[in-house]
């Protein structure tokens, strides 16, 4: 028997939340954010699915691009960093990938280009996430001379990015959609990432490029009612391959983190973090076995993890355990864990493989 761990991916969820995503901004174009292998879902697998429903996608870098291109994706693809040197803009020109510039090195290096094809550009203004993107005074100028670079075809976009539109009281998105609007550029615009998608529909402009709620996740810091009716596409399971008594006193695991307070039953489940799951949840964070919820009991080890079954009913070696998924939340695990359900999934490693449901 194969080692049973498997990151199962629900296709129709991925549909589901496309419909889901577009009913939220009918008038916007969407352009689906698949980078770091579509969040760790499997990149060409989700590109595939997306391309007949989504208007583009966008990945980080070119070689990222260059994974969907070779797989026979057509649809537009923005590279959300641009590119990293000169040499790449002759691949992106013949691949048709779009150009993010996020900075006038960026524009140089287009302008002093010779390119067999005109680009599309979208043009990154930086009105107060303060990492990338050209200042909102020099946004005027950088996209005049896109308009004015032979290299670049009509229309160039201009976009922003949120730094805090998951937080529904925070000020500082109104004040960037402030600084947005007030720009003088003309053309198309995008704003909205799936927090700008969810939560704030003045954002919404031309373009919308929702990443994590595609995924059939909640950004947001509260629950929001937008959120609800998404589905999660990704369902981490494995099973339990050995089941042991312990007397009171006895312990689990590296360290000794875990001490049994009475005579206790341990599951070993054959899943670690070098198949995904967080070195650091701690003890108490719940997983399913045979639908039924039981604590962590013991560090996470690399290939396996340790739950106490003491409460449930006759576990066995061969029961099914998720880990999260479409019947355990994966906020819930995140935040056990002290992090963000983006970074569980993206860090989902190649050993761990994705099954199509
Ligand atoms: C990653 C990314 C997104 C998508 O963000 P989500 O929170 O996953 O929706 C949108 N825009 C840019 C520029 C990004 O880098």
């Amino acid at each position: 028997m194969a080692r049973p761990n498997q990151a199962t991916l629900d296709l129709d969820a991925l549909r589901h939340n496309v419909v889901l995503t577009r009913q939220l901004a009918p008038d916007s174009r969407l352009m689906a954010v698949i980078k770091a292998n579509a969040y760790g879902h499997g990149m060409t697998v989700i590109g595939k699915a997306l391309q007949p429903q989504v208007d583009a996608l966008a990945v980080a870098c070119i070689e990222e691009a260059v994974e969907l291109r070779d797989a026979g994706i057509t649809v537009p693809i923005l590279l959300l960093e641009g590119v990293f040197e000169p040499a790449e803009l002759a691949l992106a020109a013949r691949l048709q990938l779009w150009l993010t510039i996020a900075n006038e090195r960026q524009l140089e290096w287009l302008e002093q280009s010779t390119l067999t094809q005109p680009v599309s550009c979208w043009l990154k203004i930086d009105t107060g996430m303060n990492r990338k993107g050209v200042p909102t005074d020099r946004a005027m100028a950088c996209h005049r001379r896109l308009l004015e670079c032979g290299q670049v075809r009509a229309d160039p976009v201009s976009f922003t990015h949120f730094a805090t539109a998951d937080d529904l009281d925070a000020p500082l998105t109104q004040r960037q959609l402030q600084r947005f609007d007030q720009l003088t550029v003309s053309g198309p615009r995008s704003a909205a990432n799936s927090a700008g998608v969810l939560a704030w529909p003045n954002s919404h402009y031309d373009w919308i490029r929702p990443g994590y709620m595609l995924y059939g996740h909640s950004p947001m810091l509260e629950t929001h009612p937008a959120a609800q009716a998404l589905r999660p596409v990704m369902t981490l399971s494995s099973a339990v391959v050995a089941v042991r008594d312990l007397a009171a006193g006895e312990s689990v695991g590296y360290g000794c983190t875990w001490v049994a307070a009475r005579p206790s039953r341990i599951a070993t489940v054959t899943i670690g973090y070098g198949d995904g799951y967080p070195r650091n949840a701690p003890n108490g964070t719940p997983v399913l076995i045979n639908g039924q919820r039981a604590p962590l009991a013991g560090r996470v080890s690399m290939d396996m993890i340790t739950v106490d079954v003491t409460d449930l009913e006759a576990v066995q070696a061969g029961d099914t355990v998720i880990l999260w998924g479409q019947t355990l939340p994966l906020a819930e695990i995140a935040k056990r864990a002290d992090t963000i359900g983006y970074e569980l999934t993206t860090r989902m490693p190649a050993r761990t493989p994705r099954i199509i449901a």
